[in-house]
Order: C-alpha cells, then sequence, then structure tokens
C-alpha cells in the first residue's frame, strides 16, 4: 500500500499566506507541510504595501523597490488631484522575492516545503499529490482566490471576482514617489487603473467588474499612458472580494485571497491575508485553530465591511460625480489632512478624525452639493 506522510498541518499554497501560516505554526512546534505549485510563476501583483504593513510582514530593505508618498487622481474627464504626505506611506516590493524569502523563512523554521508539487485533492482524510499522499490533522487552504481546498471541503468562495491586469513598462521611474489612479468606465469599469513607480519599471494596470474585456482595456490604458515605452510582460489574475460567511470547517481552515481577506477599495490583499495567517499559524501552535473564525473577524472584519460599503457607494458615482468628487480634494486644507491622516490599511479610521476636524467640514458641504443634495448622500451611504 502507498504510504501516507502522518504531518500536524498541510498548507496547501506557498504565496505570502500560506508560507506565514506555516511558518509560524512550525515555530511552536508542529511538524508541517507546504506545497507550491509554481514557485517560479511570474509577477501578477503590483507590490505596493502600507509602511506598517511592511515592518509587520517583515519585508527585507533589499526587496523595496520604490518608497511611496502620494497619489495622483484622475478623475474621468480630466479631473485631477494630488495627495502628497511629508514622509513615506507605503513601499512597493518585489513580490515574487518576497514570496520566496517567505518560504525561505518557512524552511528555516523547520517546514517541509515542497516546490513544484500541485495538490490534487483531498478526501477529506488524505491529500493526493504527484508526490504522494498525506494525512494532515489540520489542512489550511492558502491557494488563492479561486482555492480548490475550499472546493474540496465544501465551503463557499467570495462574494465578488475582479479580473485584473497589469504589464511592467520599462518607463523611467527612478526617484518617482506617487502613485497615479485613474477612475471612472473609461479606464476600469467598477475599479480603477494604476500606474506605480517599482524601480525600474512602473507597473501599470487595473482591475476591473468587466471580465472579458480587462485585456482590451489594459492595452489601451498603456497605449495612452504610455505610448512609446517597451511593455516587458503583461499578467491576469483574479481580486477575490467579500469573506464568505465561513471561512472554516472541522479541520480546514481558509487565510488571504482564498478566504477573501482583501481590502475592497484598492484590491490590496497583502497585509489583511498576512495579518490572518499569522493569527491561524500561531493558534495552530497553540492548539487553539477553532479561535480562528471568530479572531481574524475581530481584527479585520469591521474594516473590510467598511470597505465594502464604500464600494457599493462608489459603484452607484456617475463619471460626472467622480470627477466633481477629484476636483473637491484640490482643496489644500482636505488634501493635506487626507495625506497626512489617511491610511491605506484602516482607511474607515478617517472617519472621527473627520468629524473631529472643523477645517474640513466645509468641503463636506461642498460634496454634499457636488453630488447634487442630502438626498444624494443619503442613497449612497445607504447603499
Ligand atoms: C494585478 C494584481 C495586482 C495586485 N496588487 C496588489 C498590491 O499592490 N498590494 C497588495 O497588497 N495586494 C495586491 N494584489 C493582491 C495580492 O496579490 C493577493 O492578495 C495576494 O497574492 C494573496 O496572497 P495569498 O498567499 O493568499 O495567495 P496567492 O499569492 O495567490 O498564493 C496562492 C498560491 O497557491 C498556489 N496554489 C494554488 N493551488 C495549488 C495547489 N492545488 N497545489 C499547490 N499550490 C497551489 C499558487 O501557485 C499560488 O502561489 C494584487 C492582485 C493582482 C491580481
Amino acid at each position: 500500500m502507498e504510504a501516507v506522510g502522518q504531518v500536524d498541518l498541510a498548507v496547501v499554497g506557498g504565496g505570502p499566506a500560506g508560507a506565514i501560516v506555516a511558518r509560524e505554526a512550525a515555530a511552536g512546534g508542529a511538524r508541517v507541510v507546504l506545497f507550491e505549485r509554481a514557485p517560479n510563476a511570474p509577477l501578477r501583483c503590483a507590490g505596493l504595501i502600507s509602511t506598517r504593513a511592511a515592518e509587520e510582514l517583515g519585508v527585507p530593505r533589499d526587496l523595496i523597490l520604490s518608497e511611496i508618498r502620494g497619489v495622483t487622481i484622475h478623475g474621468p474627464g480630466g479631473s485631477e488631484a494630488t495627495l502628497s504626505a511629508p514622509v513615506p506611506k507605503g513601499v512597493v516590493i518585489d513580490r515574487v522575492g518576497f514570496d520566496a524569502y517567505l518560504r525561505g523563512r518557512a524552511r528555516e523554521a523547520g517546514v517541509r516545503v515542497m516546490e513544484g508539487v500541485s495538490v490534487l485533492g483531498w478526501d477529506g482524510d488524505v491529500l493526493h499529490t504527484p508526490a504522494g499522499t498525506f494525512r494532515p490533522g489540520i489542512l489550511v487552504g492558502a491557494d488563492g482566490a479561486i482555492s480548490g481546498v475550499a472546493r474540496w471541503a465544501g465551503l463557499p468562495g467570495p462574494r465578488e471576482l475582479l479580473v485584473a491586469y497589469q504589464a511592467e513598462v520599462a518607463a523611467r521611474a527612478e526617484g518617482s514617489d506617487h502613485v497615479e489612479i485613474y477612475l471612472g468606465r473609461d479606464h476600469a469599469p467598477g475599479f480603477f487603473a494604476w500606474a506605480i513607480p517599482a524601480g525600474e519599471t512602473v507597473r501599470a494596470g487595473l482591475a476591473t467588474t468587466d471580465a472579458k474585456g480587462g485585456l482590451k482595456l489594459l492595452r489601451r490604458f498603456l497605449a495612452r499612458r504610455f505610448p512609446h515605452a517597451p511593455i516587458r510582460g503583461v499578467s491576469g489574475g483574479l481580486i477575490p472580494l467579500g469573506p464568505p460567511g465561513r471561512t472554516s470547517k472541522g479541520g480546514v481552515f481558509l487565510v488571504g485571497d482564498a478566504a477573501a481577506q482583501v481590502k475592497p477599495l484598492t484590491g490590496g490583499g497583502l497585509y489583511y491575508g498576512g495579518v490572518a495567517a499569522r493569527l491561524l499559524g500561531r493558534l495552530i501552535a497553540a492548539g487553539n485553530p477553532g479561535e480562528y473564525e471568530r479572531g481574524w473577524r475581530e481584527e479585520l472584519g469591521k474594516e473590510i465591511e467598511f470597505g465594502l460599503r464604500a464600494r457599493r457607494a462608489f459603484l452607484l458615482l456617475s463619471d460626472g460625480e467622480l470627477d466633481r468628487l477629484v476636483e473637491l480634494l484640490r482643496d489644500r486644507a482636505l488634501s493635506a489632512f487626507l495625506a497626512e491622516r489617511g491610511d491605506m490599511d484602516y482607511p474607515s479610521r478617517l472617519i472621527p478624525e473627520l468629524k473631529r476636524s472643523p477645517q474640513v467640514w466645509a468641503v463636506g458641504l461642498k460634496a454634499m452639493a457636488a453630488l447634487g443634495g442630502l438626498s444624494r448622500l443619503h442613497e449612497l451611504l445607504s447603499a
């Protein structure tokens, strides 16, 4: 009979979330195996995270490609506003290098890292792979937006999936410390397009609800924004939004994109996935994984719900309304306030700050006027 490897924990997926869970659990003494089917996959991420996330996730300095101090927002009809903080708020990382680095850290902690091995299925007891079968006490699905583990365990998927395409553009980005955001149906229906300086290249991409038109939209964006720059590579991916009602069942746990632990307003998943992964790994090490579902929702649930509500309001805005709101961001007091106090990871924290800051109240009234009055504001807030 075929030998079955007994392990305390099997992690499917060696992206950031999987590598962090595996490392934390092994550091606490668990016997852990981690499977990553495509360790040399090309970049499918802009790699933009907050300085807080870089510190908490332990990104080494040599994997930081650029520091980000602000953003220029382009409205659909040509409006434009720039928010600049006095100090860097974010960094752009070498994402492919970071994944490899995290798997290396997991290996150092004692994880058996099986690269190039695709998990084929789980029958409720045994995990099947081309490298043999494994019987894990606990199974973690860190296998991305379309999670096989979720399917095998009968767990639901995310509420929404966006398609995303990105190109590495050989354009001069050295010294640039602002990202560009492009709003509007013409650029990226249902989300936005971006251009992010990443050292020697610019990462230009978009996410959209237009699943079929995504690649065409990217080509048009590239032709407009970088008409002469060479394109080094185009990749596509999915962004899950809205975590399902359950992310665990028996001894099976989902984490990262597999659990849609993603910021609904920006599509960023590295920080939330990392926070949840660290929690799950530590709970497994402590013999208490049953606390995970409640624990991660306590840390991130309110913020994700805020983001989902704000996203629903964003989807209702017409291109004209978006332009009028972008124009308002040119207000000096407001832009300085947002640049200084805005938090990439916890945008809801800005609301009480805004309420306490009389210098920006006047802009609130202008925003209401720009949206056509109180009833429209009410409509958006109750979306
Ligand atoms: C175009 C784009 C740009 C983005 N930009 C940003 C950004 O700037 N900042 C940010 O924070 N987030 C960004 N994101 C989101 C971010 O990339 C994800 O949130 C993050 O990668 C999630 O990490 P993860 O470990 O959960 O999953 P993943 O990184 O998707 O890793 C899952 C891994 O599981 C492996 N796998 C799957 N099935 C199996 C199997 N059966 N057997 C073995 N291995 C398997 C896959 O090969 C993969 O490596 C972006 C996403 C896209 C698509």
